[in-house]
């Protein structure tokens, strides 16, 4: 069986790194994709624009890692995190921060259409207040960051502040406006929103607690699953842990709340659709 989670980090300095993805699969897991940190957290500046494109070039290298010495089939999700938009903005000020970012961004775009990558990620706007202008100027990003998934026909993962239904359907307008397909633009920790995703043109990727999955369900099967792992011992509570998709996906199937096709939708189907890429056994 298939089993699939759409949004996972790794760090090999403050993390378990391959022992996380091996703990993943021992719970059942088979397919990852696994989403850039940030240049800091891979030892890099994040100042110039070639710190970004370094640490992306280390994050391939990672999921190489985990490809060759795992079982586990992982992809690679790679761009800007918009908390380091906001420190850059803060630190050198907005415009020469937009400036770095656009060029880190179409690096991964590059990463994406020679097959490194399958998605521009995880790129949006920051989850706590900013100042206006810094906001504006992550929207334009992401903004960007869509167009450049457009042109390389990829997807992107968008990280935003928490959302609800007039977000998404904030999200949807500029969604149309950038003239991406609409099952391209992934809302990562989405809320189980399943139909007004769908209504807007995003696909959102539900967090794999028993709750939100629950509620996804009794709306369809037009989602992915997610558990944010961060992979940082310091931190072991702070999101759900490497086993829960798999776990859960398990549990649900048992207790007869997920159905087989249902599951088969979710983790290979929908990823197949996604991303466009190949979900084998
Ligand atoms: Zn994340």
């Amino acid at each position: 069986m298939i089993i699939f989670d759409n949004h996972f980090h790794v760090d090999p300095f403050k993390g378990l790194f391959l022992e996380a993805v091996k703990e993943f699969h021992k719970a059942g897991g088979t397919h990852l994709n696994v989403v850039y940190k940030s240049a800091h957290d891979y030892g890099f500046e994040g100042v110039k624009a070639e710190d970004f494109m370094k640490a992306m070039d280390f994050h391939i290298s990672l999921v190489e890692r985990i490809n060759k010495e795992t079982p586990v089939k992982a992809f690679a999700v790679v761009g800007v995190h918009p908390a380091e938009f906001v420190h850059l903005a803060e630190k050198k000020g907005v415009e020469y921060a937009k400036n770095k970012v656009m060029k880190a961004l179409e690096y991964a775009q590059k990463l994406c259409l020679e097959g490194k990558a399958i998605a521009i990620g995880e790129i949006g706007r920051p989850h706590y207040e900013v100042p206006g202008e810094i906001w504006e100027a992550s929207i334009e990003l992401m903004k960007y960051g869509m167009e450049l998934a457009k042109e390389a026909d990829c997807a992107v993962q968008l990280h935003t502040e928490s959302f609800n239904e007039e977000k998404f359907r904030e999200l949807g307008a500029i969604v149309k406006e950038v003239g991406i397909k609409p099952y391209k633009v992934v809302k990562h920790y989405s809320p189980p929103l399943v139909k007004v995703a769908e209504e807007v043109g995003v696909f959102p990727s539900i967090l794999a607690s028993e709750k939100a999955l629950m509620e996804a369900l009794m709306q369809g099967s037009r989602f992915l699953m997610e558990t944010d792992y961060i992979d940082d011992k310091k931190r072991p509570g702070a999101v759900l842990g490497p086993k829960t998709v798999p776990k859960r996906t398990k549990a649900f199937l048992q207790q007869g709340l997920m159905d087989e096709e249902t599951a088969y939708k979710i983790h290979v189907e929908n990823p197949k659709k996604v991303y466009d890429v190949e979900i084998d056994e």
